[in-house]
């Protein structure tokens, strides 16, 4: 993929090397996984690659980011101060885009939308960001009960897939006795129990 500098001044490989030096080399093979699904998504359902790319590469750019900057930063920004309750798994992806706006440049909306809903969705959802919030989910690295359902949908109903997913995270974090992120619900509400 050539990337055509509209949406980030960087190269891929040059994205790819600020990438990798935020995160382990452990979660930097996830976001490659995570890339090759978002861009066969993204060919099967005529969503930009370029933007896919992007958004796939920097979806987790956060995630490893110390929890003192973090809560430093929703404090001093004046931040969802509920993200302080949930801690890294729900705020890399709103921090994320807010990290990869300031950091790398990138001002796409859609793509940062894209970073921002990956973990929890949202009752409205871009074609983008269905593709990055499934690719995250069935990456060729991940192993979930429900991964390969998940990735026959994905195959040809987008939306189906982005229910079948909420669904499995829920039951997750449910049997984990984990709190579940009000956003979460709402995602729920809206691509599962729609009537
Ligand atoms: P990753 O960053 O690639 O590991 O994946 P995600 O960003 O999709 O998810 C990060 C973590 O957040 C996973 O362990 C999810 O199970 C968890 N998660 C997703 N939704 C919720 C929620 O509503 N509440 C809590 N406590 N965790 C959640
Ligand atoms: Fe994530
Ligand atoms: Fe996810
Ligand atoms: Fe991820």
């Amino acid at each position: 993929i050539v990337y055509s500098k509209k949406y980030v001044s960087l190269t891929r490989n040059e994205l790819i090397e600020a990438v990798q030096s935020q995160i382990s080399s452990k979660r930097f093979q996830h976001v490659l996984g995570v890339e090759q699904a978002a861009v066969q998504l993204a060919e099967r359902y005529g969503v930009s690659i370029e933007k896919a790319s992007i958004a796939a590469l920097t979806h987790d750019y956060a995630k490893e980011r110390s929890d003192k900057e973090m809560r430093e930063l929703i404090s001093h920004e004046k931040l969802d101060l509920e993200w302080l309750d949930y801690g890294s798994n729900i705020w890399h992806g709103p921090l994320g885009a807010l990290l990869v706006e300031r950091e790398l440049g990138i001002s796409n909306l859609d793509i940062l939308n894209a970073i921002k809903h990956h973990t929890v969705g949202a009752e409205k959802m871009s074609l983008l960001e269905q593709v990055i919030y499934v690719a995250d989910y069935i990456e060729p690295g991940r192993d979930f009960p429900g991964v390969e359902q998940v990735r026959t949908l994905a195959a040809d109903d987008l939306q189906a897939a982005v229910g079948y997913e909420t669904k499995q995270t829920l039951y997750y974090l449910i049997e984990k006795n984990r709190r579940i992120y009000p956003k979460t619900i709402a995602t729920y509400n809206k691509w599962v129990a729609n009537p």
